[in-house]
C-alpha cells in the first residue's frame, strides 16, 4: 500500500515522491479513498496522525480534475475550497504543507490569519485563490467586508474542530457554513477531524455534513 498505487494525478503524486512520503498513514489510507468517492466525512485525528496530507490530497486532486464555472473577476476572491483551522500558527503549518503539495499543479492557497495586518492577507487574496486556509474571525471579517465569497465552496474541511470550538468560535463557523447555502447536499463536500467528539461537535457534524462516514483510526 503506496501513494504510487493512488492515482492522485501526475503532478500531486510527483510532489508526494518530492515530500518522500511512500506509505500513506492510517488516517491517510482510509480518508483520501472515502474523499476522492465524493463521501462526507468525519475522523477521529491526533496532531501527527498525517491528517493535513488526508484533506489536502482530495482537494487538490478535486481542484485539478474538477471543472468549475468561470469565477467572477473583481476584488471578491472565490475560493473553491475552504480549510478551517483554530489558530494562526495551525493556518500557517497547513498552508506551508498545501503548497508544497500543490507545487505546480496550477493550485493556488492562500492563508489568512488574525493578530496580523488585514491589508496583505485581502492583496494575497486578489491575486487569485483555490484554496484558502483561515481563522475563523479573520475569515468573518473579510466576509464582512465582501472580499471573500464562500458560493463556490466545494470542498470544506473543518481541522480540529474542537479546539475551534473550545477557543468559542461556534457562532463564527456557523455564519462561515450559513454563506456557503444551506441545504448542501450534493453541492459541496465536508470533512470534519476533530480529537474528541462531545455533543457539540455531534451536532456539527449532523448540521454541516451529508450521510457521512465516521472514521476512527
Ligand atoms: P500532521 O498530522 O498532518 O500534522 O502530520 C504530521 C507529520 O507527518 C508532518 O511532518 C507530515 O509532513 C508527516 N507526514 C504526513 N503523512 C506522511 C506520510 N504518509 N509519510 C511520511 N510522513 C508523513
Amino acid at each position: 500500500n503506496t501513494f504510487a498505487e493512488i492515482d492522485l494525478g501526475d503532478a500531486l503524486n510527483l510532489n508526494i515522491q518530492r515530500c518522500k512520503y511512500v506509505r500513506p498513514t492510517p488516517i491517510q489510507r482510509h480518508a483520501i479513498p472515502i474523499s476522492l468517492a465524493g463521501r462526507d466525512l468525519m475522523a477521529c485525528a491526533q496532531t501527527g496522525s498525517g491528517k493535513t496530507a488526508a484533506f489536502c490530497f482530495p482537494i487538490i486532486s478535486g481542484i485539478m480534475y474538477g471543472q468549475y464555472v468561470q469565477r467572477p473577476r473583481g476584488r471578491t476572491a472565490y475560493p473553491l475550497a475552504l480549510i478551517l483551522s483554530p489558530t494562526r500558527e495551525l493556518s500557517i503549518q497547513i498552508h506551508e504543507e498545501a503548497r508544497k503539495f500543490s507545487y505546480q499543479t496550477g493550485v493556488k492557497v492562500v492563508v489568512a490569519y488574525g493578530g496580523a495586518p488585514i491589508n496583505q492577507q485581502l492583496r494575497e487574496l486578489e491575486r487569485g485563490v483555490d484554496i484558502l486556509v483561515a481563522t475563523p474571525g479573520r475569515l468573518v471579517d473579510m466576509l464582512e467586508r465582501a472580499r471573500v465569497s464562500l458560493q463556490m465552496i466545494k470542498y470544506l474541511a473543518l481541522d480540529e474542530a474542537d479546539r475551534m470550538l473550545d477557543m468559542g468560535f461556534e457562532p463564527q463557523i456557523r455564519k462561515i457554513v450559513e454563506q456557503m447555502g444551506m441545504p448542501t447536499r450534493g453541492l459541496r463536500q465536508t470533512m470534519l477531524f476533530s480529537a474528541t467528539f462531545p455533543k457539540e461537535i455531534q451536532r456539527l457534524a449532523s448540521d454541516f455534513l451529508s450521510n457521512y462516514i465516521y472514521l476512527t483510526v
